[in-house]
């Protein structure tokens, strides 16, 4: 029995997994190293995770039948990404236990009531609003200023789904100008409009770029957010077991390059207040959630050290893969752990860490020499078995272990150097 006297689902257990990306592979590899089986969802029987699972059932995530044919042979059920209709899971928990629960990914698949649910909470965040139709749009630019990001509510990840509205060309310097928002004080700001503008029209206009920022989503409702001026992203990745325990991570400091994950520090240097905040804010949130299992909470730094959150993840993250070769326990064991019922592991790192993000560019004339990585005895290759490298897409990450995470980042952008270099030249 667990400490919430739920059962506790010991090795050789069979753990059922929706959607086979990379997060599903590594978690199956810590699972199977435990002596659990693993059997994965995926509309492909090749994809990451069916690689190294026990067993897999083909279908799509919103497959009803397929995902009732995978709960009836596993003893848990548990999530590789958050965009599973969450009525989905609500049919497989009459079946088997599903953590994170249906409520968990109700709260956060969607942008509009995740903000809400954060806002609820009194959890700082980017000014933003609603953006249901083109009518909206206006009205949620006046609120939030510009410049400011559009995000599709439901399925966006990794910038996807994301356009950014530039300052008004006609209004910039005239009629109104960027003024930081005295409540970020210099980091996300906010449009005041000037004098003429108010006399004039009586409202400011959007100009034609927010219309065509909008065109991109494809009418897809969604949420306007001010643009951050942060110093830094950290990110906060703990675990909830199914007492309600919580285990911390070192916390990680990310680089996003066009809006794809970069690079990943951790610890990342920050005084014991702010890393007491950082960590206060995630521990909220998973408790509201109720959430059972990896949850990863991003975060804008500012200027003056205030935390905004940007975004939450009921699942292991990217900006965790360093647990893993970093940490006694890592995320995805962790994770295992906890939607098992056990005892949570040790987040503590054993050494510094950066993490490099692979992404499908580097493949462009061809498999990257790896020699340069494999040489490094800091470093650890991570692929994960896609067979089409597409720009953008995540094939695998390198980790480097260096207590000195200033030199490991540097290290990281020489690896990243050598492995552009065509072949022939390396
Ligand atoms: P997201 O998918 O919302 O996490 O966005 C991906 C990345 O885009 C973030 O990690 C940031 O680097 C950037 N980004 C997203 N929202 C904002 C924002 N409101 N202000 C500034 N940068 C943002």
């Amino acid at each position: 029995m667990t400490a919430g006297g739920m059962r506790s689902l010991w090795p050789g257990a069979t753990i059922g997994v929706l959607g086979g990306g990379q997060l599903g592979r590594m978690m199956a590899l810590a699972a199977r190293r435990m002596g659990y089986r693993v059997v994965v969802l995926d509309p492909s029987p090749r994809c990451p995770t069916a690689q190294v699972a026990d067993g897999v059932v083909v279908g799509a995530l919103d497959d009803l039948e397929a995902a009732r044919h995978l709960a009836k042979q596993v003893d848990v059920i548990t999530l590789d990404t958050e965009h599973v209709p969450a009525d989905v899971l609500d049919e497989l928990a009459r079946i088997v236990p599903v953590r994170p629960g249906a409520g968990v990914l109700r709260t956060i698949q969607d942008r509009l009531t995740q903000k809400q649910f954060l806002d609820g909470l009194g959890m700082p965040q980017a000014t933003w609003a609603p953006v249901g139709s083109a009518g909206e749009l206006d009205a949620a630019l006046a609120l939030v200023g510009r410049p400011a990001i559009l995000k599709v509510r439901r399925a966006g990840y990794d910038g996807k789904g994301q356009a950014r509205v530039e300052p008004a060309p006609e209004t910039e310097g005239a009629s109104g100008r960027w003024q930081p928002g005295p409540e970020t004080e210099g980091a996300s700001g906010r449009w005041q409009p000037g004098p003429e503008t108010e006399g004039a029209s009586g409202r400011w206009q959007p100009g034609v770029d927010a219309v065509e920022a909008l065109a991109k989503l494809r009418g897809e409702p969604a949420v306007a957010e001010a643009l951050v001026r942060f110093t830094r992203e950290i990110s906060v990745v703990l675990a909830r077991g199914l007492g309600g325990e919580i285990q911390i991570y070192p916390i990680a400091e990310n680089v996003h390059r066009r809006h794809v994950l970069h690079t990943t520090r951790a610890p990342a240097p920050m005084p014991e207040t702010q890393r007491a905040r950082a960590e206060g804010i995630a521990v909220t949130i998973a408790e509201a959630l109720d959430h059972v299992g990896v949850l990863a909470v991003e975060m804008f730094e500012l200027p003056d050290g205030q935390l905004l959150v940007n975004e939450l993840a009921p699942r292991t993250h990217n900006s965790g893969h360093y647990t893993y070769g970093a940490c006694v326990t890592s995320q995805f064991e962790q994770h295992v752990r906890a939607v098992c019922g056990l005892p949570l592991g040790d987040p503590r790192a054993m050494s510094g860490a950066v993490m490099l993000n692979l992404i499908g560019d580097l493949w462009q004339a061809g498999p990257p020499a790896w020699c340069e990585v494999l040489a490094r005895p800091e470093a650890r290759l991570h692929l994960y078995g896609k067979d089409a490298p597409a720009p953008g897409r995540k094939m695998g990450h390198v980790l480097l272990l260096d207590d000195d995470t200033d030199r490991a980042l540097r290290t990281a952008e020489q690896v990243l150097a050598a492995l552009e270099r065509p072949v022939a030249a390396s």
